[in-house]
């Protein structure tokens, strides 16, 4: 397959604060683009404030799709993303535009990604018997963790007994498809759509903490407590009240900045204690989702995408951003869309060569299928015997890898290169001669 026919797209990355939106304009205006949301919370109307929507004066006249369209009674998931994301890239690229991902909802990027397993599972599937078990049993973790034991022992000793929901879904998709997830999820191959440049805009933490903090500040500044007054009212509209605490999980009330000021909200707004309460709480979630934004680049994209085609920038200080950032971010840029080769780029700077592991990123490029790596599955590489496609093989499981050392294969590999090595020699004593 030649990536250089696929169509080229640029996603910018990164947690929040860390001035991914400015970027994203400047990208635009210089390479006649226009920009896809990617953040669950900015697809909804309003709230442009709590949902650190980029202010309309500092976009450039740059078009902003998939944000501030979705009624706060809706809710949306990474399906919906995908079509209406991928519709979105069509027809940018029917009318000549790059397309920019920019966004803090980083799983939903998972809509660039061809994929072979569903992500729902028909529940038609499911025996009577197998349907009741589930059901009587949802709550007992040890149980469940039995049963997968039973019906795939590699998937069952990936995961603590105690991990519930994960143990849940497997089972389900076992009952679903009636094949092992393990071998499901191996036999998955992630390919791209498009031919993808990612931008990782990164702030070292000590940094990237105070910045949130700031920004939090600044949310009120701006007229923040206004949008949490008007989700309240919202909030009580929509007769939600009841099963609260489900409705919470779902649609905008997740926004950090939300559920964080209910007991000041429920209580009358009386209590400065409790509104100062509500700020110093949104901080902390907000650090954490930063956080937890970072985590999934490095657990899940990097391995997904093995590293390729990733750079970061570092925006740690802001005063040298038209350097480090903007101006490589460019420079990177015009090599992709030429078709030069973006590989002369160091992908990340040397102050934090930490992020990309050079030896975990050469050992995925020889991995036919990254999620191996992701679940953690034990396996070994066999450096001297290749596949169809001249890769080296990969073998799961230790024992299963000691019965390849000893195997016919792996013995008439080692013949073979013996016998190419002696015949090397002997030509090189002829040329010589
Ligand atoms: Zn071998």
């Amino acid at each position: 397959m030649n990536t250089s026919k696929k169509d080229k797209i640029v996603v910018i990355l990164g947690s929040t604060a860390t001035g991914k939106s400015d970027l994203s304009i400047q990208l635009a205006t210089r390479f006649n683009g226009e920009i896809i949301n990617s953040d669950s919370m900015q697809l909804y109307k309003n709230v442009d404030i709590v949902t650190n929507k980029h202010p309309i004066d500092e976009r450039k006249g740059v078009p902003h799709h998939l944000m501030d369209f979705l009624p706060l009674t809706d809710s949306y998931n990474l399906s919906l993303f995908e079509k209406d994301c991928n519709q979105k890239i069509k027809d940018l690229l029917q009318n000549r535009k790059l397309p920019i991902i920019v966004g803090g909802t980083h799983y939903y990027l998972q809509a660039l990604f061809n994929k072979t397993i569903p992500e729902e599972y028909s529940r038609d599937l499911w025996t009577e018997e197998e349907r009741n078990f589930l059901k009587e049993n949802q709550n007992n973790s040890h149980v469940l963790h039995e049963e997968l034991k039973r019906v795939d022992p590699v998937i069952a000793s990936k995961w603590h007994p105690n991990d519930i929901t994960k143990i849940y879904n497997m089972l389900k998709i076992y009952y679903s498809t009636k094949k092992k997830p393990s071998e499901i999820y191996l036999s998955q191959e992630f390919s791209m759509k498009y031919d993808v440049l990612f931008l990782w805009v990164y702030s070292k933490p000590e940094i990237l903490n105070k910045r949130l903090d700031d920004r939090v500040d600044k949310m009120f500044e701006r007229g923040a407590l206004d949008e949490i007054n008007f989700l309240y009212e919202k909030f009580k509209e929509y007769n939600i009240c009841e099963n609260r605490e489900e409705k919470m999980k779902s649609g905008i009330w997740q926004v950090i900045g939300f559920k964080e000021f209910l007991p000041w909200l429920e209580d009358g707004c009386k209590d400065p204690e409790k509104f100062e309460e509500g700020k110093e709480i949104m901080k902390i979630k907000t650090r954490q989702y930063a956080k937890s934004q970072i985590k999934w680049i490095k657990k899940t994209l990097i391995p997904d995408i093995k590293g390729k085609s990733l750079f970061v920038l570092d925006a740690s200080d802001l005063g040298k951003w038209s350097d480090v950032v903007e101006n490589r971010a460019v420079e990177i840029t015009r090599s992709f869309l030429n078709d030069l080769d973006i590989n002369k780029f160091e992908q990340t700077p040397e102050e934090l060569s930490d992020l990309l592991d050079k030896k975990k990123l050469q050992k995925l490029q020889n991995i036919n299928n990254p999620i191996q790596l992701k679940l953690n599955i034990s396996q070994f590489i066999c450096d001297k015997c290749k596949d169809k496609q001249g890769n080296p093989i990969v073998i799961i499981g230790k024992d299963k890898f000691k019965e390849h050392l000893n195997s016919n294969k792996h013995k008439h590999t080692l013949q073979y290169i013996a016998k190419k090595r002696k015949y090397e020699e002997w030509k090189k004593q002829q040329e010589g001669k």
